[in-house]
């Protein structure tokens, strides 16, 4: 690991002030998923300015939301009264996520930040753009079994790794952030990219931009929403896929819904196109499968990945069946 320096940032100015003003800094929170990437030699920042300090509440907003601060651990936002009983799939997706240990370390900012968790990203041996642009991608042609299925790039057909995120997405957070020049929001929708033939950028941040909060908004029927992980152990694996759901029937049919999946893209996906397809639908199975079929019409399978296909098909129709009170 590389020789760095550490401060403690006292408040947001300060924080962005040091990593402003220091060529080689970055944000730390819980140090989880940075440290490790620091020991494997993927990320060699010359100073860490430890944020866990800043924006650590989760505060109602008058419109009804929640304001979620950047730096409040994941286990903390998993027992928030109001994020269980008002955004259910949220809680679900982060308790599916690491372990406890990780879960009380990870803040909410790391865990929005961390990056992919493809083998050839973490091994130096290996050609991999996200870690050193203009390589090539060893994946490609690899053993690809948990790599992208949808938006991917000749690039990079790495996957964005959070749970979290998945549930995030589905239900239309948005990203508060702070930089040098000032304050924005961003949905969390266009956070993250696809990779293209820049996979080395993750993110839609701007240099030295901290995240310093996640929002998410009055929103009924989240009551009714869920997070289903599909993965190879039943804990402390990341997903082969998964779907984040909130779903609104009335007299049978499919009056509002939100869909989102994980572990099939480079950024968590939001599934527009099976929404879009089943609004005004009966809420049915057939109505479900048709939707994931929707969704899934563009992927792209990999040498090792085709099983993802049908995969996430199952998932989006076995989590909307769930939601509509089928018992499977
Ligand atoms: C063994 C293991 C298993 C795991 N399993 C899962 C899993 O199943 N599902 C899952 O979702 N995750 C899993 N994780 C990942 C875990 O959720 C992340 O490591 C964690 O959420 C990162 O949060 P952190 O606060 O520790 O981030 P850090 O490691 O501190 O930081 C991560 C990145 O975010 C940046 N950053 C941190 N805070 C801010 C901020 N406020 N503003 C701007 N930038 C910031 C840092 O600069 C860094 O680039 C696992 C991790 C491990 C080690």
């Amino acid at each position: 690991m590389n020789p760095f320096s550490f401060e403690r940032a006292a408040d947001v100015a300060g924080a962005i002030n040091l990593v402003h003003a220091k060529a080689g800094a970055k944000y730390l929170g819980g140090g989880t998923n940075l440290v490790d990437l620091m020991r494997e030699g993927c990320e060699r920042p010359e100073t860490l300015v430890d944020v866990t300090a800043l924006s650590t509440a989760i505060e109602d907003r008058d419109g009804g939301g929640l304001l979620i601060g950047a730096g409040v651990r994941n286990t903390a936002v998993a027992e928030h009264r109001g994020v269980r009983t008002r955004y259910p799939a949220l809680a679900r997706a982060i308790l599916s996520g690491a372990s406890g240990q990780i879960r009380n370390m990870a803040t909410v900012g790391g865990n929005v930040l961390q990056r992919t968790r493809c083998t050839y990203f973490y091994d130096e041996a290996a050609h991999c753009n996200k870690r050193e642009p203009g390589t090539g991608c060893d994946a490609v042609d690899g053993f690809n079994r948990i790599h992208a299925i949808l938006g991917a790039s000749p690039s990079c057909v790495a996957t964005h790794p959070s749970d979290m995120c998945v549930a995030l997405v589905a239900l239309d957070a948005v990203v508060h952030l702070e930089g040098p020049n000032g304050a924005r929001t961003l949905p969390l929708t266009d956070l993250h990219r696809l990779p293209g033939d820049r996979p080395e950028i993750d993110t839609e941040l701007r240099p030295g931009e901290l995240i310093t909060g996640v929002e998410l908004p009055e929103l009924p029927l989240a009551q009714r929403s869920t997070y289903r992980k599909v993965r190879d152990r039943a804990s402390y694996a990341f997903a082969l896929v998964s779907v984040a759901a909130a779903l609104e029937v009335e007299n049978g049919t499919v009056k509002d819904v939100r869909l989102a999946l994980g572990g099939v893209a480079h950024k968590p996906w939001r599934a527009a196109k099976a929404e879009a397809a089943l609004k005004g639908q009966p809420a049915t199975e057939a109505s479900f499968r048709a939707a994931a079929e929707a969704e899934l019409t563009d992927a792209k399978p990999l040498r090792d990945n085709g099983f993802k296909i049908e995969l996430a098909k199952r998932a989006i129709a076995a989590t909307l069946g769930e939601l509509a009170g089928d018992k499977r």
